[in-house]
């Protein structure tokens, strides 16, 4: 199998995690809770990290949020990020208040005096810092060289700050460029990834609810990451943060740079199909949630065909006319009615999960 040849970068440490160097792509969301609303906001974090997400971030917009977040920190099961606008105080603030990294987004934050302030700080506390420079918030000298909030013109805004750090020694950065227009994000990020070697942040911002979030996050993201651009995500979605982290883990697995659950192919169905395949591959689909195996699952729609379409599937099933079949690199392995198909399927997950063990 082909694989992608990730572009090296310099490792940076978000508490326990590493993002860039050799290190896999991490997978990262944020809280849409209060951050002044603790149980709520640690009740997120917590299903965010069984959904899989390696470091959260979490709006501070105030003083009382400093507060909430100093307690959540001491509870979270994974690094947490302080995501600041506007207040470079807050900043300072969550610094000394357990954050693991600090995200700022220089041009909405007093530019390049404030920032090097903070970076002076975050050196003193070994802390990295992501300059989140976004579409939305452009200097107006670069949006008038660039006419417009273009690739460019992303860049030219990064590279600005990235240059300042460079001139006092602060190179414990990571960096993100994002616009809500796909091919822009894309062209900045490649832009970006020919200049320096940073670790980049990759996500589409403002991508929309669930369905063109995803689509645009998966388009914009993939292309990246199937270029060998990008150390960490974050899919943004009008929608639940835990719905991210699965897209996320999704978009990762899908172009082999992490394996997190078993892969599923199933068939698009067609007049020869034997059973209600759509909902079969839902179910098939929530009980691989719960395996570890580094394998593909095929479901297919006929017995004819299935096993052969899907002969690269470790393990499969698929309907016959009267029975159905379990298979495995398209040989039959055993027949089973259609009724027991997917605990015959279960049988042999279990089994394969206790040889792994
Ligand atoms: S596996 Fe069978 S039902 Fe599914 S698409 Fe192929 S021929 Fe059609």
């Amino acid at each position: 199998m082909d694989k992608i040849f990730r572009k090296p970068t310099n490792p940076v440490q978000i508490g326990n995690v590493i993002i860039g160097g050799e290190a896999p792509v991490v997978i990262q969301s944020m809280t849409n809770t209060k951050t002044v609303d603790s149980d709520a906001t640690l009740d997120q974090i917590n299903q965010l990290y069984e959904a899989g997400c390696e470091l959260v971030r979490l709006a501070i917009p105030d003083q009382e949020s400093v507060k909430a977040f100093a307690r959540i920190v001491q509870r979270s099961p994974v690094p947490l990020i302080a995501d600041i606008h506007f207040d470079a105080r807050l900043a300072h603030q969550a610094m000394e208040n357990g954050a693991a990294k600090i995200r700022v987004n220089p041009g909405n934050l007093g530019g390049r005096k404030t920032l090097l302030e903070l970076a002076r700080r975050a050196g003193h506390l070994n802390l990295p810092i992501r300059i989140g420079v976004n579409a939305g918030s452009l200097e107006k000298n670069i949006l008038k060289k660039h006419r417009g909030a273009t690739a460019a013109a992303l860049v030219e805004s990064a590279l600005d700050y990235l240059e300042a750090l460079e001139e006092i020694d602060f190179t414990n950065v990571l960096i993100s460029l994002k616009a809500s227009d796909v091919y822009t994000t894309i062209s900045a990020y490649r832009l970006m990834s020919e200049k320096k070697t940073y670790p980049l942040h990759l996500g589409v911002t403002g991508a929309g609810p669930y369905e063109s979030g995803v689509i645009k996050g998966a388009v914009g993201i993939g292309a990246l990451l199937a270029e060998g651009i990008g150390d960490t995500l974050r899919v943004s979605l009008t929608a639940s943060p835990v719905e991210e982290v699965r897209v996320a883990r999704q978009i990762v697995q899908a172009l082999g740079l992490r394996r997190f659950v078993p892969e599923l192919i199933s068939c698009p169905t067609c007049g020869r199909c034997e059973i209600d395949l759509v909902s079969l591959a839902v179910e098939v689909e929530e009980i691989l949630k719960d395996y570890r195996l580094p394998i593909k699952v095929a479901v297919m729609g006929c017995a004819v065909n299935g096993p052969g379409e899907a002969r690269e599937a470790d393990l499969g099933i698929s309907a016959g006319k009267k029975q159905g079949i379990l298979f495995s690199h398209g040989k039959v392995i055993r027949t089973v009615e259609h009724t027991n198909l997917l605990d015959a399927l279960i049988e042999e997950l279990d089994l394969l999960a206790a040889k792994s063990d």
